[in-house]
């Protein structure tokens, strides 16, 4: 029989790596399992926005302490993942969209968000590259990004370090209870043993859970990300417009990342993704509207990836109903930002230390007959 874990990890990114890092680093033998290679799904082809302007109210709270978190990587990760802090504005070209970025602004502020609304003319001093027919902005001053492809690289060292077992290409097939703990198979027809369990397999966690019979439906989107060629400096913040469907910043190399939810075509069960050429442009039309300079330079490669959100677009972190010792986490939008946050804190649930901010149950979203009682 082949070694027993006290936890098993089954998928590697931004949320999967957090809990089993932190796990392992508290003194729990760890395997994380992945299907293919480390952070190479959402988590490691995002844009890398840490920002609290296209965040959820409720995750407000979480965001910002995981923005603390992702400025001080160096420290906690012992790896460089290209964090940038800078000013964020989310723009407004439209009454419509002026109403939207006030009300907006209004409850992120409540939440705790330093967002101020400002005018045109402020908006400029900050971001000396907007173009005309800004209306209002929404100016933050806990905003910037990481680099993605680095994070993934950090965490991989980091997890290594800590002793981490790692299993890249080892996709789960299925999870049965047994006697200590959780039975994992593999598509290579091995059988891995754990104690504890956490599933955080992103858009794939809504076929996980069915392999406890749970049916919790997970929407995937199809992010359309480019990426500029090297320019000069063309702005220093990163900017989005109030719709959320923009997300710009420059990185210190020169390159520009265009981004902002623009729908490719994909699916799951492939994990495999299309651009839509339609889409793409109408995201570069609007990131030339907002940063002019942008219209001179040459796109040298775009992406898609997928994204998960559940059906109110908070995460899942907590137990599995009726599986002890057994949780999930994940599937939220613009998770990145707030991940490493919300999976410390399943960490702490999972060491038996009381986290400092909620969990988001995975109960809540199963029709009533299916919570066990
Ligand atoms: C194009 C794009 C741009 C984005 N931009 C931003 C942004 O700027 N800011 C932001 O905050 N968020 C952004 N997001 C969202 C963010 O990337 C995700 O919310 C976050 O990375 C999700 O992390 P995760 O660990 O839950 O999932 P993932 O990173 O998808 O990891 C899940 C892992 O599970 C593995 N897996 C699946 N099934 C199995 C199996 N059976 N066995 C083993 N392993 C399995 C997968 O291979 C995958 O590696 C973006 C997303 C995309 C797609």
């Amino acid at each position: 029989m082949s070694e027993a874990y006290d936890l098993a990890v089954v998928g590697a990114g931004v949320h999967g790596g957090t809990v089993a890092l932190l796990c392992a680093r508290a003194g729990l033998r760890t395997v994380l399992l992945e299907r293919g290679s480390l952070f190479r799904e959402a988590s490691g082809v995002n844009a890398g926005t840490l920002t609290m302007q296209m965040t959820r109210v409720a995750l407000i709270p979480y965001a910002l302490r995981a923005h603390a978190m992702w400025a001080g990587a160096r420290r906690w990760l012992g790896h460089d993942v290209g964090v940038v802090v800078c000013d964020g504005l989310s723009l407004a070209f439209t009454e419509a969209e002026e109403e939207l970025l006030a009300f907006r602004a209004g409850k992120r502020r409540d939440a705790g968000a330093p967002i101020d609304l400002v005018s045109p003319a402020r908006a400029a001093e900050v971001e000396p590259g907007l173009g005309p027919g800004v209306r209002l902005a929404g100016h933050c001053r806990v905003d910037g990004y990481a680099n993605a492809y680095l994070t993934g690289l950090a965490y991989a060292a980091a997890l290594r370090e800590a002793g981490v077992a790692i299993r890249e290409n080892a996709p789960v097939t299925a999870v049965e209870p047994s006697d200590a703990g959780y039975a994992l198979a593999t598509a290579a027809g091995e059988t891995i043993r754990a104690r504890r369990l956490v599933l955080a397999g992103g858009v794939w966690l809504e076929p996980m859970l069915a392999w406890f019979g749970l049916h919790v439906p997970i929407r995937v989107l199809i992010n359309q990300l480019a990426v500029t060629e090297r320019l000069g400096p063309v702005m220093r913040t990163v900017v989005g417009i109030a719709s959320g469907l923009l997300s710009l910043k420059q990185y210190p190399h020169g390159t520009v990342v265009i981004g902002g939810g623009w729908q490719g075509r994909g699916d799951r069960v492939r994990g495999a993704v299309e651009l839509v050429p339609e889409s793409l442009v109408g995201n570069l039309r609007l990131a030339c509207h907002a940063i002019p300079a942008l219209r001179a330079a040459r796109l040298a490669r775009a992406w898609a990836g997928l994204e998960a959100e559940t059906a109110d677009a908070l995460p899942i972190a907590g137990p599995i109903p009726g599986c002890p010792e057994a949780y999930a986490i994940g599937s939220v939008h613009s998770g990145y930002t707030s991940g490493p946050y919300i999976a410390a804190l399943l960490a702490d649930r999972i060491l038996e230390r009381e986290p400092a901010l909620p969990l988001f149950p995975l109960d809540r979203l199963l029709p009533e007959a299916a919570v066990p009682a």
